[in-house]
């Protein structure tokens, strides 16, 4: 989000000195537990996005990772070696999908498997990512499936530019950019708000030249170039990331319902699909109104020291901030998300969890009551999960719904949880790509989400500083 990319140069230096002496790292997370290539989940009433009322209890079977039958009850054909599990009634629904994410550490990858979140995008890529994807796929390292960007694009002498982002000085540079992402792996990309006009045609155009997608932040151009949105909508981003943004590249702050109703009209005739991550907003305005008590909440513990020592002047910021506009503008947001859900604009959850006190996993179940605020019902929030963010990701035959030949991807929840997304901070279980993480397996994670590894985190930031 806008506010919350302020990290100084001395921090940086900082961060390389200390890495650089850095030595050792903490124990590496288990892998996950040894995997029968086949389970049979009995008694569970299974979720489908269709549908507002789980089904009638029945069996799901899932071979080598694969949903291979929904209401097979010849146990007579079963593979052997198949393991059971009594559903006991409980709900069986596809793994949540979080599309804004920011992955430091195996603890943060810990913290979504335990909340159901089966995959997540990271939009803001580092060196290590695209290795610690392949780890997850090769079942080395317990996680969400990771989709990430290439690091964030954006233009140098931005309003907005920090160490974290790539910054390119117009077009031929930032062609060259996107071809470099390419080359290192990825096929997504993030641009950011200060690109200039000429520089975000190139990106589109290299991008669509390779298959890449595109998503990111309303792109303004320089900071001198006049506010409007219309060319972000012209682009045909995957996403648009961030009610905040939009609210204030569409409409300069003004919270018009007129306005507001306008602008979500011309998102809808764009075809657009919007990340509101309204819940970091959230936060922001929790710090607020809390003079900082927020940031102790239960549920950063866990949340990455490193990213909150680069955010601590931000805290120190929004802790000391003496006026309610947060607040209201929160109330903004969420009227402009519901704003554009009437218009029809199709809305996946992100949270921005990673940073600006957003912890992983537990956002997500946030953001859906967010959004249910913001005038979704429970079950489009669901969606906004599920169908709608495996479709952004072009996995919508894979990802999201409990029918044969869609990836093992579930969450057994004690019930429906468009009653109260809350009970998914205790699965019953998590199935991830076949692997199943019972109440054991799915505690001890719980336990290596409390622990992130702050010198891992610090080299990895290196590296991302050195090769970015
Ligand atoms: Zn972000």
């Amino acid at each position: 989000m806008r506010r919350s990319m302020s990290m100084g140069l001395a921090v940086l230096c900082l961060v390389i000195c200390l890495a650089v002496t850095a030595c050792g790292s903490p124990a590496a997370m288990r892998p996950p537990p040894a995997v029968p290539s086949a389970y049979l989940f009995h008694n569970v009433r299974v979720l489908y996005p269709d549908r507002a009322e789980a089904g009638p209890t029945t069996t799901v079977l899932v071979v080598d990772g694969v949903i291979a039958g929904v209401g097979v009850p010849d146990t007579g054909t079963l593979p052997e070696g198949t393991q059971e599990i009594d559903g006991a009634g409980r709900v069986l629904m596809p793994g949540l999908i979080d599309m804004h994410v920011h992955i430091f550490d195996e603890a943060g990858l810990a913290a979504n498997l335990v909340h159901g979140v089966t995959t997540v995008r990271n939009l803001g890529g580092m060196p290590f990512h695209p290795g610690l994807a392949r780890r997850i796929e090769a079942g080395r390292i317990a996680g969400p499936r990771l989709v990430s960007t290439g690091p964030i694009i954006n233009e140098r002498g931005g309003r907005n530019a920090n160490p974290l982002q790539v910054l390119v000085d117009g077009a031929d540079e930032a062609r060259a950019e996107v071809r470099r992402q390419h080359r290192r792996g990825y096929r997504h990309l993030k641009v950011y708000s200060n690109l200039s006009r000429e520089s975000f045609a190139a990106v589109l155009d290299e991008a669509a030249a390779l298959g890449m997608s595109v998503s990111g932040h309303p792109v303004e151009g320089r900071p001198a170039d006049p506010m409007e949105i219309g060319h972000t909508l012209l682009a045909g981003l995957a996403t648009i990331e961030h009610a905040e943004s939009i609210v204030w590249h569409g409409l300069d702050d003004n919270p018009d319902p007129a306005g507001m109703t306008r602008l979500a009209a011309e998102f809808a005739a764009a075809g657009a699909t919007v990340s509101p991550t309204l819940v970091v907003h959230e936060n922001l305005s929790r710090i607020v109104e809390t003079r900082g008590a927020h940031l102790q909440r239960a549920d950063m513990t866990g949340f990455n020291p490193v990213v909150a020592g680069f955010e601590r002047d931000t805290y120190e910021f929004w802790t000391a901030y003496r006026n309610e506009d947060r607040t209201r503008m929160q109330g903004v947001y969420e009227e402009f998300t519901g704003a554009l859900h009437a218009a029809g604009v199709r809305l996946v959850v992100g949270t921005d969890a990673g940073i600006m006190a957003t912890p992983h996993g537990v956002s997500v179940l946030r953001e859906m009551e967010l959004l249910v605020r913001a005038g979704l019902t429970p079950h489009e929030a669901l969606r906004a999960a599920t169908v709608n963010a495996a479709d952004v990701l072009g996995l919508a035959d894979r990802l999201g719904r409990v029918e044969p030949g869609y990836r093992a991807d579930l969450v057994l929840a004690d019930a429906d949880p468009r009653v109260d997304f809350q009970i998914l901070r205790r699965p019953a279980g998590v199935m991830r790509d076949g692997v199943w993480y019972d109440a054991v397996a799915l505690a001890e994670l719980r336990e290596a989400a409390r622990q992130p590894g702050a010198w891992r985190t610090r080299r990895r930031l290196l590296m991302h500083f050195l090769l970015k």
